[in-house]
């Protein structure tokens, strides 16, 4: 669920001194802490329970009632229930008609029942109004203030009436409701507490699976090769060089692949001549998780910084160095200054950090506090612009760190070329399609057909 999509109602606050009674059922945790913050609000606040024998738990300035009783003293009864005991709300139809029920229930599994437990509840109590809302605020958060994280309330209901009070209180506590439309949307905002980084599990995957696919190749050409051509014990190489090698290859990797999306859709566009039908679902799908793929890619790519920064202070660098200026020594030589090879070096270092620097900018105004401050032409330029730059660095880092060893028939082991290799297929393909489509012969039309131009009109104009 893109969170971002929502349309969120910014209404002020039912600004009037007198607040309506509230009805919790239930003296649960979750009834509790939100009558403790109903009444903060101002709210009166009655509960109906089995028992109506008060605890220190329960909120000094609440009553606590039969729930036949309580629920006569307020037009909004908020259901802190779970669902499977809801059945005896059926004794109460009645007393319950016209009014407003808000089911704030969670399910322990995705789609755990064939429907929402708020479309359940307004089944099981016809003539009254459900709104579904605050199962995505925690009892934890309401009770202790910490509400940063989960200020949104999703709110949906079939009754307008009924879902602008439910807005309203929503407000009155601090928090940000937002309108998800008809109950039939109920069954998805209870199932967005139950899900586990929606849209961060492709990328991740993706990221563990090419670390993994990179480890193993790295393994079978720099330290099993060496030990059965040379005897030389590499092994030590699992713990820096390999992960030093995999951390910018899969950042490179996947950065690339947050344009690629864009680059094929420029390509399905052109072909198709229209922006209106609509992407494959994959397309779609990995379109929405570029920021996270971006993300991922940026933790690599930091991952591969501190892997550089401690090189000088590692054993094996230091034997290699010492052993190259004793070698000199013993033969009485001197190595005279390479200035291609310096100039290959600093440039090698220069783009890298020119890279890093644009990556972390990218990471930066992809966070929605700094998203929300630039407008869209800002986000726009830096995502689109600089992050197409950032690519450009990042790869002219990798190709310079090659230099001419893919000329050399040692980079190839086995067969194997040099894992950046590999790593620079997919940028150079991204970055030599997207060259190509900012010629105007192709750029032009693409523009036009992102303005809503059609070159095959389904109806005449
Ligand atoms: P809870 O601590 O187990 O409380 C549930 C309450 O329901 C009980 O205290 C009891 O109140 C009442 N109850 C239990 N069995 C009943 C029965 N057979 N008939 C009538 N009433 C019965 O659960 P909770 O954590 O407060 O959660 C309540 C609802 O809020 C659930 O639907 C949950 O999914 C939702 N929710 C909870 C949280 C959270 O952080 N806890 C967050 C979002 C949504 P009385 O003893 O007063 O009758």
């Amino acid at each position: 669920m893109n969170k971002n999509s929502y349309n969120i109602m910014a209404l002020a606050p039912n600004t009037s001194n007198k607040r309506e009674t509230v009805c919790i059922f239930g003296t649960g945790d979750f009834g509790r802490a939100l009558g403790h913050k109903l009444i903060q609000s101002g709210y009166p606040v009655v509960f109906g329970s089995r028992s109506t024998q008060t605890s220190s738990l329960i909120p000094k300035d609440a009553e606590v009632l039969s729930h036949a009783e309580a629920a006569q003293k307020a037009a909004i009864i908020i259901i802190a229930i779970q669902r499977q005991h809801y059945s005896f709300l059926t004794s109460l139809a009645e007393i319950l008609r016209g009014k407003v029920l808000v089911d704030v229930s969670n399910n322990l599994k995705i789609n755990q029942y064939p429907e929402s437990n708020a479309e359940y509840l307004a089944q099981l109590v016809p003539g009254t109004k459900v709104v579904k809302a605050f199962n995505t605020v925690s009892a934890w958060a309401l009770q202790s203030g910490t509400l940063d994280a989960s200020r949104q309330v999703f709110v949906c209901g079939d009754d307008m009436e009924a879902k602008q009070m439910v807005m309203d209180i929503v407000r009155a506590l601090g928090l940000t409701p937002l309108d998800q439309g008809s109950l039939l949307a109920a069954q998805e905002i209870e199932n967005y507490p139950l899900q586990l980084f929606p849209m961060w599990k492709f990328p991740i995957l993706l990221s563990l699976g090419l670390a993994a696919f990179f480890f193993f190749y790295s393994l079978i050409r720099d330290v099993i090769y060496p030990y059965v051509y040379e005897s030389k014990d590499f092994s030590f190489f699992i713990a820096i060089s390999i992960p030093n090698r995999i951390c910018p290859i899969v950042a490179l990797i996947l950065l690339a692949l947050v344009y690629l999306p864009g680059v094929l859709a420029a390509i399905i566009q052109l072909y198709r001549g229209t922006k209106y039908s609509r992407f494959p679902d994959w397309l779609d799908k990995w379109m929405l998780c570029r920021k996270q793929l971006g993300l991922v890619a940026l933790a690599f790519a930091f991952l591969h910084v501190l892997y550089t920064l401690v090189i000088p202070i590692r054993s094996f660098s230091r034997w290699r160095t010492s052993n190259q200026i004793l070698s000199l020594a013993l033969k009485n030589e001197t190595e005279p200054l390479n200035t291609a090879h310096a100039w290959l070096s600093d440039s090698y270092l220069a783009l890298g950090i020119l890279g890093f620097s644009l990556f972390f900018l990218l990471g930066i105004t992809s966070l929605p506090s700094v998203s929300n401050n630039v407008n869209w032409r800002e986000f726009r330029f830096v995502q689109s612009k600089l992050g197409y730059l950032t690519l450009i660095f990042c790869t002219a880092h990798t190709l310079v760190y090659g230099g001419n060893r893919f000329l050399s028939p040692s980079s190839y082991r086995w067969y194997l070329p040099n894992a950046y290799m590999l790593s620079l297929i997919v940028p150079c393909i991204v970055l030599v399609v997207k060259f190509v489509l900012i010629f105007p012969c192709l750029d032009k039309p693409l523009t036009r057909i992102r303005q809503g131009w059609e070159r095959n009109p389904q109806y005449p104009e």
